[in-house]
């Protein structure tokens, strides 16, 4: 469904009870709780797309946005994401997302945080919270103080802390898969590697990727930040539009969605786009189309940046850091699986992925059919 269908669904939503639920059902989602608590600045968006393969998970963003259907939107989208997400990693979670309407500079208060985490714990689990964009450890504390579905949690209070180095090394895992399926060998050496922000995900990547030698631009929309990035890393500072129009290998888009569109497809000049980003393509399907057919390897956002998932989900089984690195290192092979699927099938990168995940959703929901049918 495009932008405009969707907007003029939720516009018409008073005179048509039925359309938003229309839309959510056609994307498959499960619910969608509209939160609001004005004593305590809180306006925010919980959904949960899918639970067959167990408790939707999905980091909570602080963003702010432009309008209420601007937020819809991204949840909507993002909460998806986590299924496929969760899915092609082998997790037994399913898909979950939320969205608090604010800035994130100047919003914070710890009433905020705590009037969130009592709305994420109404939902008894079916929705597990985390940390993503906008968000830091302290924020996590309030959510924690009033529900204990949260996860990546501070390693002082038993959790597994900051995701993002784990997010990182699953990144560096992907490009490294994407480099050995389009130049025969992963080495990264020498490569010449554009990475969009210089936020947590971003700074990590960087580390392992210097310690590669590979050759790094950064960019920022905070100049400040990727001046600071660059400092540490050897890396070249570029103008955040300039990113889209250098000669790059890779490209790697680690700040926010949508940034491989109609506009700047015309410029990228690389030979794989690898990034921490979620939803990296304005449209997976036609922009996914669109790079194929220009030659570029897409390595899909949601399953090279599930090193965050993969390692906020352990603390479910009990935090053990070394377990959640070697799980995310997997993320090499099955980066390889999706090319070679796409290969055979003639699919796009992120169809084949698609299906991949489909399958396992299928399978496992055929055999919780079964099992509930064997019991009755
Ligand atoms: P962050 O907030 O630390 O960093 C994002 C950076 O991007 C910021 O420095 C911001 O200024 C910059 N930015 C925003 N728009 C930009 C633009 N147009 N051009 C250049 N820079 C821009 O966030 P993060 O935790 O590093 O996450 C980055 C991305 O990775 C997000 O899309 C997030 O959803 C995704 N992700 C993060 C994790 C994780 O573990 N943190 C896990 C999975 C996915």
């Amino acid at each position: 469904m495009d932008k405009s269908t969707l907007l003029a669904d939720i516009s018409n939503k008073e005179n048509s009870s039925s359309s938003l639920l229309d839309t959510l059902s056609s994307q498959g989602h499960e619910q969608v709780v509209f939160c609001s608590r004005p004593e305590a600045g809180l306006r925010a968006i919980i959904a949960i797309h899918d639970t067959t393969l167990g408790p939707s998970l999905g980091g909570v963003r602080m963003w702010n946005y432009s309008s209420e259907d601007e937020a819809l939107r991204d949840v909507l989208r993002l909460s998806r994401g986590m299924t496929y997400k969760a899915a092609i990693s082998g997790l037994n979670l399913g898909g979950g997302k939320a969205v608090i309407i604010g800035d994130s500079r100047t919003d914070k208060t710890e009433s905020l945080f705590r009037a969130f985490g009592r709305f994420v714990d109404g939902l008894g689990g079916r929705y597990l919270t985390a940390e993503d964009v906008g968000m830091s450890e302290r924020e996590m504390e309030w959510i924690f103080s009033e529900t204990r579905f949260v996860t990546g949690i501070p390693k002082a209070m038993g959790g597994s802390g900051d995701p993002s180095p784990v997010t990182a090394y699953g990144v560096y895992m992907g490009m490294k898969a994407s480099a050995k399926h389009a130049y025969g060998s992963d080495s990264l050496e020498g490569k010449r590697i554009g990475i969009q922000g210089a936020g947590s995900v971003a700074s990590y990547l960087a580390r392992w990727l210097t310690k590669e030698n590979a050759t790094l631009y950064i960019t920022d929309i905070f100049e400040e930040k990727a001046k600071a990035l660059a400092a540490e890393t050897g890396a070249s500072v570029t103008k955040p539009d300039e990113i889209y129009t250098l000669d790059l290998d890779i490209f790697s888009p680690c700040a926010l969605g949508g940034v491989v569109n109609d506009d700047t497809l015309n410029y990228l000049n690389c030979d794989i786009i690898a990034g921490g980003a979620n939803n990296i393509l304005d449209d997976e399907i036609l922009h996914g189309r669109m790079l194929k057919d220009r030659n570029i390897l897409y390595a899909p956002d949601y399953v090279i940046n599930a090193g965050g998932i993969i390692n906020i989900s352990s603390e479910l089984e009990g935090y053990n850091e070394e377990r959640a690195m070697s799980k995310t290192a997997r993320i090499y092979d099955t980066v390889l699986n999706i090319f070679r699927t796409a290969e055979e099938n003639q699919l796009t990168t992120v169809e084949a992925s698609n299906r991949l995940a489909e399958e396992r959703i299928a399978s496992v929901g055929k055999l919780q059919t079964l099992y509930s049918s064997a019991s009755r």
